[in-house]
Parts: C-alpha cells; sequence; structure tokens
C-alpha cells in the first residue's frame, strides 16, 4: 500500500491509499481540482471515497466526487447534517463491515462534535495489514489490535493551547469546543499506551492544529511511548506501507 497526504488540518483533509487493487479516497476535503490533480488526473483505479464527518474541512468536494462517478460511504448522521441526496452516496454505520476492492472496511464510532462520526480500520486482505485512521475525535472508546499502520489525529498541545489562551492568542471560549471533539498529544499517547503495538511499524500524525501543536515535540514525545518515530501529515507526503517480514 501507499498513502498520500494532499492535505490535512483544518483547511482541508485528504488522504489517497493505492494498492494493488485500486485507489481509496480517504476524505474529500479540499477543492476537487486539487483531488484530481493528487490521483494525477486518473480516476480509473479509485474504488471509493470514504468521510469520517459532515465537517466542510473533510466533505467539501464530495458532491464533485459523486458527480465524477465515485460511490461516498459515510454514515446517514453525515448524510443528513449534509442535506444531501445521490445515487452514489453509501449510508454506512459503527461495526458494519465493507468490501472495497482488496480493502476490508470497518468502520467505527468516535468521539466529535458531528453527527455520527467514523474512524475507520482499513484491512488489506492480501496482506492482512491493518491501517488504523482516526481523525477528529478527542479520544477512542475502541481498542485495536494487530495494527501495521496507524493515522491518527494529533491536533494540539494541552499546554500551548493554555499558553495561547494566556497571552490572548486563542480565545478562551474556543477552549471547550477543542477538549470535546480534537485529540491533544496527551490523549494520542494515553490512546497509543492502551493499544497493543507490537506489530505496527508507522505512525503517521494528523490535522495538527497550526497554532496549538509543536510538531517536534510532538514527534519526539510520541517516540518515547512508543519506540517509533511517526511521520507528521503534510501536503505531499508519501509514505510507503509496504509488507514487513517479521
Ligand atoms: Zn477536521
Ligand atoms: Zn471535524
Amino acid at each position: 500500500m501507499k498513502l498520500k497526504v494532499l492535505a490535512s488540518g483544518s483547511k482541508g483533509n485528504c488522504y489517497i491509499l493505492e494498492t494493488l487493487a485500486g485507489t481509496l479516497i480517504l476524505e474529500c476535503g479540499i477543492s476537487w481540482k486539487e483531488i484530481l490533480l493528487g490521483l494525477n488526473y486518473d480516476i480509473s483505479r479509485v474504488i471509493g471515497c470514504l468521510v469520517s464527518h459532515e465537517h466542510k474541512d473533510h466533505s467539501r468536494a464530495i458532491e464533485d466526487v459523486m458527480n465524477a462517478g465515485i460511490d461516498v460511504w459515510t454514515s446517514q448522521g453525515t448524510i443528513e447534517a449534509l442535506g444531501i441526496k445521490h445515487y452514489r452516496l453509501k449510508p454506512i454505520k459503527d461495526k458494519d463491515r465493507l468490501l472495497m476492492g482488496d480493502m476490508t472496511i470497518l468502520p467505527f464510532e468516535v468521539q466529535h462534535d458531528a453527527k455520527e462520526p467514523l474512524g475507520f480500520l482499513i484491512r488489506n486482505r492480501p496482506t492482512g495489514e491493518n491501517l488504523l485512521f482516526i481523525t477528529d475525535s478527542y479520544y477512542s472508546k475502541y481498542k485495536f489490535k494487530d495494527l501495521k499502520y496507524i493515522m491518527v489525529e494529533c491536533n494540539y498541545i494541552k499546554e500551548t493551547l493554555d499558553e495561547n489562551i494566556e497571552n490572548g492568542y486563542i480565545d478562551q471560549a474556543m477552549k471547550p469546543r477543542l477538549l470535546q471533539s480534537h485529540f491533544s498529544l496527551e490523549n494520542v499517547k494515553e490512546f497509543l499506551k492502551t493499544n497493543d503495538l507490537s506489530q505496527c511499524r508507522e505512525i503517521v500524525l494528523l490535522h495538527l492544529s497550526d497554532r496549538n501543536s509543536d510538531s517536534e515535540q510532538m514527534m519526539r514525545e510520541i517516540r518515547e511511548v512508543t519506540g517509533i518515530t511517526p511521520k507528521v501529515a503534510t501536503r505531499g507526503l508519501e509514505v510507503e506501507l509496504n509488507l514487513y517480514p517479521y
């Protein structure tokens, strides 16, 4: 598998996952023009698009994606919140497994201020590798095992947020929402500690806040608790996710 980051953060999110059987679009929160460019103008290999929730930074191009002939899987709550109808919309829900090309997708509930937000556990059947995708969630009530690759939001560092509020850079009123909607570095560390990472080879940190994050500190602290040096999802990042011999 190969992962390409087209965008990550509050301005837009879109990731492309390529396998031998096809290409999966994870989130479509940028313009269709940018998605097309990221696909090298080749939509023939695209097997579908998964959308985690209705916020524009994850769903901006959803109608263009469907109008281009690509099926979109997302929750019924997200569909209702977006107020859209389209025959290419495929409602999915928590723990309803679905097959897409050579991948098996297990959607699961996440904790975010959206109607029915989902995370996705993606299994590449030919290699048996599991990739966890969890964005826009302030914690996870689920534990996972046998994960090879983890894509997880790491939005802010609590201390940095508090400093920014103290210095007046961030409005105090923003804080309760952030605490109950996005993953802090502290919560990501706790989450990673509670999961079995013995098979894990890559961690990619997503959706970093412009003001309340520090990628160096995040990478260092995640490495300290997991032994894995994470990558930070920035536009243009490509990660080769290969089957590792053990
Ligand atoms: Zn977001
Ligand atoms: Zn969101």
